[in-house]
């Protein structure tokens, strides 16, 4: 069977087809590295984990950019109230990105372009755009004229009413209101940060980012576009605006965009202040498993409401399936008939077919739970035989390798601080200090974690879990 997926370009499912055969490239927005990263841009991004994880599955190879958007006014006005250079500032965050994106078993992508190691290449974008004269000078800065691209609002719909969102207040310069900022000259506010370029002294506007690092790293036209939903408009039509402008050629094939996490029905953003960062769920006890679990749990295009009491579920299924997992790992064969090969064959399909119907996670994970529990039942009657075993760890391992929600018996990587307490326990063991090792597991055990000495050495498992 074929993937279908949805189109933001088009409005309707489209079967995928990528351009190379067997090969499916993709440009996902990348964060904002002002901050942590918030558990609703980690919905976008686990679901572009999903995407890339189900593309593999189905035998492609991916490649995948996602930008590090580390000039912007957040970055610039962030670094300079702390007074660190803004490649010091943003260091952080994107070292604070990578560690969060691992913690949540999202695969890297191919490359990860910085904004700031590509001016250039934007530079040489405005000037074509400016050649063309779809683009115009004014007062110092370079904008986009949107009136000169007839096919403005060809994937929002919109042809340019304002929207409040992203759009500053200050630039009367425009010819138009809807016209944007590729290039913004130099002012105060931005203190050191400026490239003294052919435009002038300034910096590149946001959409050109995206544009020009998508043409350098997947050429003028590829398979997959993907972001929020938020980024439809007006970061997307933009980014269309500039690139099929310049080339003369379709942008991206397939737009998938991913609805909001919500909190009380709002959107999750910072603005609001109504987020959770990954790190604060992490130091409240709840596991990368269960926030991904959780994540995944609703189809990409629902919105999908943050609670504690789901995420509290989302721990008890994730528990389920480690235990499920060790069981099928541990158990024996007992019949000499297959009485599950038929059946799991046909949950694979069933499963391949939700998947296949536009990432359909919430019935695939129906499905799975359907075959959870049969196989449970026939372990618990002593009824499964080598077969049936080979081919119920085969489906577990092909369902992990897409969702990735099963914690290995040492599952997520234990915060940094907990892990530190580990390895302070066992040199305290070495010296024979066995009061200060037994103070140390207290504490351990205080903050969730229970460890348990093997000849393998120390094993942990968290065992508390806090809900609001
Ligand atoms: P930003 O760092 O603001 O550029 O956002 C990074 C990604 O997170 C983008 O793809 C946004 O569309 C996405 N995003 C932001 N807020 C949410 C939310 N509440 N739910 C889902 N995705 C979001
Ligand atoms: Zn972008």
């Amino acid at each position: 069977m074929t993937l279908r997926l949805y189109n933001t370009l088009g409005r309707r499912i489209e079967e995928f087809k990528p351009l190379q055969e067997g090969l499916v490239k993709i440009y996902t927005c990348g964060p904002t590295v002002y901050d942590y990263a918030h558990i609703g841009n980690f919905r976008t991004f686990v679901f572009q984990d999903l995407l890339r994880r189900y593309l593999k599955y189905k035998g492609y190879s991916v490649f995948q950019v996602q930008n590090l958007t580390d000039v912007d006014d957040k970055t610039i006005k962030a670094s300079r109230e702390q007074g660190v250079s803004l490649r010091e500032y943003t260091d952080r965050y994107i070292q604070a990105y990578f560690q969060d994106i691992d913690t949540l078993g999202i695969e890297r992508a191919e490359v990860y372009p910085r904004a700031t190691e590509h001016i250039a290449d934007m530079v040489s974008l405005i000037k074509k755009l400016l050649d063309l004269g779809i683009a115009y000078f004014s007062e110092g800065s370079v904008y986009y004229r949107v009136s000169a691209f007839k096919d403005y609002g060809k994937l929002s719909g919109i042809k340019g009413e304002l929207k409040a969102e992203r759009i500053k207040a200050d630039e009367y310069s425009k010819e138009e209101i809807r016209d944007f900022a590729l290039w913004k000259s130099w002012d105060e506010e931005d203190g050191e940060v400026f490239w003294l370029t052919e435009l002038g002294k300034g910096r590149p506007g946001w959409h050109i980012e995206c544009s020009a690092m998508s043409m350098k790293y997947l050429g003028e036209t590829f398979d997959i576009h993907s972001g929020g939903v938020d980024l439809i408009f007006p970061h997307h039509e933009n980014e269309i605006a500039q690139s099929e402008a310049a080339t003369g050629k379709l942008l991206a094939r397939y737009w998938v965009h991913c609805e909001h996490l919500l909190v009380n029905g709002q959107k999750m953003a910072k603005s609001l202040g109504n987020y959770f960062t990954l790190r604060e769920l992490l130091a409240r006890q709840y596991t990368p498993s269960a926030i991904r679990f959780l994540l995944l749990s609703a189809h990409y295009r629902d919105r999908l409401n943050f609670t504690f009491d789901g995420l509290a579920q989302a721990e008890t299924v994730v528990r389920r399936l480690q235990d499920f997992s060790l069981r099928l790992t541990e158990a024996k064969p007992i019949s000499h008939e297959d009485r599950l090969v038929e059946s799991v064959k046909e949950y694979k399909a069933r499963f391949e077919e939700a998947m296949d119907n536009d990432l359909n996670s919430p019935t695939a994970l129906a499905v799975f739970f359907e075959f959870v529990k049969e196989v449970n039942k026939k372990l618990d009657e002593g009824k499964v035989s080598q077969n049936d075993l080979e081919y119920c760890r085969a489906f577990l391992n092909t369902f992990n390798s897409i969702f990735n929600v099963i914690p290995s018996t040492q599952e997520d990587r234990l915060e940094p601080e907990l892990q530190a307490l580990i390895e302070q326990r066992q040199e305290a063991r070495r010296r024979k200090d066995w009061a200060t090792a037994d103070k140390i597991r207290d504490e351990l055990s205080r903050r969730g974690i229970q460890l348990e000495d093997t000849p393998q050495g120390v094993k942990w498992r968290r065992v508390k879990r806090l809900t609001l």
